[in-house]
């Protein structure tokens, strides 16, 4: 199938399919660790590259690559390199595209096992990295050096929901011959493209909105064939391998994708206006909110506003857990992008590894929640809220 003729919905459900000779309809599940052939000239050339063909599956798997084929024309790259996790994706980037000397220019506002593994791990290697404002392009431009290979951001951010101008890091990273790397987990392809903004590779979490029911871990880097070439090369011989399993969960859960996104949104953006008008919310951060400070760009760059809603209650700590205590139906977990949903407190879980000066800095206070908006009835996720929030 012609990828470009075909809209997001169809490849969701389509692209990437290779069939068996069994002709099975449903994607095949193929459990093995490596892969014969034909006589030892074949072996030869499957080796030398010369010849196409799986190997051993630490570097390929017939349902592994039907999931990187249909990732890849959901977010329109030339290629795609899943991984074990979303961390393994970030961290395959990082291996594959930079060296010893090198420098990257991150945003602030990354998830925090980004900051640990770029300041505590890389930084080991001879990697430093720059933390500047997701928003503010000046700063990017300011902490440029000579040797900045790589910048990389978040959009939108978590928890506070900060968009960042993709097209306008693009048009700086291409002039100073800096590569641009977007974690696009918030917003999937379905509702945000960034290397058609201009972004040279997307990381993902796959085990978020692709999965989409939180049942298992994977990620995935996409790009163009030269950036991705790296990448691969550090999988290959490292081995932060997708599992067949797993790929084959998410090729179920990317057929669901658009839909699912579309129910995410239409059900945070109803929460998010709901919450606004609340006697005891401080402040709402939502993209689709006319009152995000991001909101035009949001919606340029952004189909939706998203599933993710963060607010702040009036009373700090005490009144943000009594919020989530008065919740009966749900879930108190850190985890997001699941049917089911979840609500945290930043403060004194996703982000309690900050200093209170670095969450000062951020914008995290103590009253804020973190609410990622799953497939229930809305009425039923607002009255759950409502218990805790009347009761302020
Ligand atoms: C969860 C998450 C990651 C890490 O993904 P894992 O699959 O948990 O390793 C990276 N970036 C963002 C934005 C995330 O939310």
């Amino acid at each position: 199938m012609q990828n470009e003729d075909y809209d997001i919905e169809t490849l969701a459900v389509r692209a990437g399919i290779t069939r068996s000779q069994f002709g099975e309809h449903s994607e095949a599940l193929y459990l093995t660790s490596s892969f014969v052939f034909n006589n030892a000239a074949e072996a030869q050339a499957r080796f030398k590259g010369e010849q196409p063909g799986n190997i051993y599956a630490r570097f390929t798997n017939p349902t592994v690559t039907m999931f990187e084929q249909r990732l890849a024309a959901l977010e329109g790259a030339e290629r795609c390199v899943a991984t074990a996790s979303g961390m393994a994706a970030i961290l395959a980037t990082v291996m594959g595209l930079l060296k010893a000397g090198d420098h990257i220019i991150a945003s602030r506002s990354i998830f925090g096992s980004t900051v640990q593994l770029f300041s505590n791990i890389i930084g080991r290697f001879g990697v430093e990295t720059t933390y500047v404002s997701p928003t503010d392009i000046s700063e990017w431009q300011a902490a440029l050096r000579p040797n900045t290979k790589l910048f990389f951001v978040e959009s939108p951010s978590n928890p506070l929901t900060e968009v960042s101008d993709i097209r306008a890091l693009s048009a700086l990273a291409k002039q100073s011959g800096v590569v641009l790397a977007v974690d696009n987990c918030f917003c999937s392809p379905a509702l945000q493209q960034p290397l058609k903004l201009g972004a040279d590779i997307v990381v993902h979490s796959a085990t978020k909105y692709l999965d989409g029911q939180g049942r298992v871990l994977g990620g995935a880097v996409l790009g163009s064939h030269q950036l991705l070439e790296g990448v691969y090369g550090f999988l290959r011989t490292a081995g932060p391998t997708m599992s067949a399993f797993n790929a084959w969960v998410f090729l179920k859960g990317l057929e669901t994708l658009k839909l699912r996104m579309d129910a995410h949104s239409a059900s945070a953006l109803a929460l998010a206006t709901w919450l606004e008008a609340h006697p005891n919310v401080a402040r709402v951060y939502y993209p689709g909110l006319a009152s995000h400070p991001q909101h035009e760009l949001a919606m340029r760059q952004q189909r939706t506003g998203g599933g993710i809603v963060a607010f702040e209650v009036k009373g700090g700590q005490p009144a943000a857990w009594q919020v989530i205590d008065a919740t009966k139906m749900i879930s108190i977990t850190a985890n997001l992008g699941d049917a089911k949903t979840t609500i945290t407190h930043p403060t004194t879980t996703t982000h309690s590894r900050m200093t209170p000066e670095q969450r000062a800095n951020a914008g995290i206070n103590d009253g804020l929640l973190r609410v990622a908006v799953g497939l229930e009835s809305l009425r039923d996720i607002q009255n759950d809220l409502a218990r805790g929030l009347d009761a302020l």
